[in-house]
């Protein structure tokens, strides 16, 4: 099969994996695109449609879902959909690229089954529940309500850690860019072989 890796970066919204995407996309030799996911919730601040996500109506969803349109999907929150589609990967295929994910811990654990060579499966973990919460708050993007439900899901998340390639725990946010940075370099070059040895 044509087409380049996979590197997929799974974590509890607020610890940090975003950032960390984001860094790694900037570095040119990586030869990163993100996989922009399809998303029925509605934007915040000044995400952008076709840039953060495809922002699309619950309706179209769930017609992409019954279409076998999607690579994987996910009702991450109740009436919050999430999926990666698979035009997604093949557009930046297409371009000779490697994909980026920063989706959850089903979602990447999915498309690390999927594709089990190609794939890097990262987690990133955040210091502790409450820092997690304290970022979620400073974001203000949200309700008191959604950050609830947020924290109370990054319990569950955290036990799937250990099913990931690698765990990055994000102490410190430049020891952190570092380390991914180095972990996906060492797996663009040499896939899961630099692991074996
Ligand atoms: P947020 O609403 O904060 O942008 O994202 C909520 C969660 O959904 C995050 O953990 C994010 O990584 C995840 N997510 C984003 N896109 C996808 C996707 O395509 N598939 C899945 N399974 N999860 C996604």
């Amino acid at each position: 099969m044509k087409g380049g890796k996979l590197i997929v970066f799974s974590a509890p919204s607020g610890s940090g994996k975003t950032t960390i995407v984001q860094y790694l996309l900037a570095r040119e030799a990586l030869n990163l695109d993100f996989s922009i996911s399809a998303t029925s919730r509605d934007p915040r601040g000044d995400e952008a449609h076709g840039k953060d996500y495809y922002f699309i109506t619950l309706k179209d969803f769930k017609q992409h879902i019954k279409n076998d349109e999607f690579l994987e999907w996910e009702e991450v929150y109740r009436d919050n959909f999430y999926g990666t589609l698979k035009t997604e990967v093949e557009r930046i295929w297409a371009k000779g690229k490697n994909v980026i994910f920063d989706i959850d811990v089903v979602g990447g654990l999915r498309i690390k089954k999927k594709y089990p060579d190609r794939t890097l499966a990262v987690f990133v973990k955040p210091p502790s529940v409450d820092e997690l919460k304290r970022r979620l708050k400073k974001r203000k993007t949200e309700s008191e309500e959604r950050i609830n439900m947020r924290i109370a899901k990054a319990s569950v998340e955290l036990a799937t850690a250990p099913q990931f390639d690698f765990i990055i725990e994000n102490n410190d946010l430049s020891t952190a860019l570092a380390e991914a940075d180095e972990l996906v370099s060492n797996f663009i070059a040499n896939g899961h072989e630099s692991k074996k040895e």
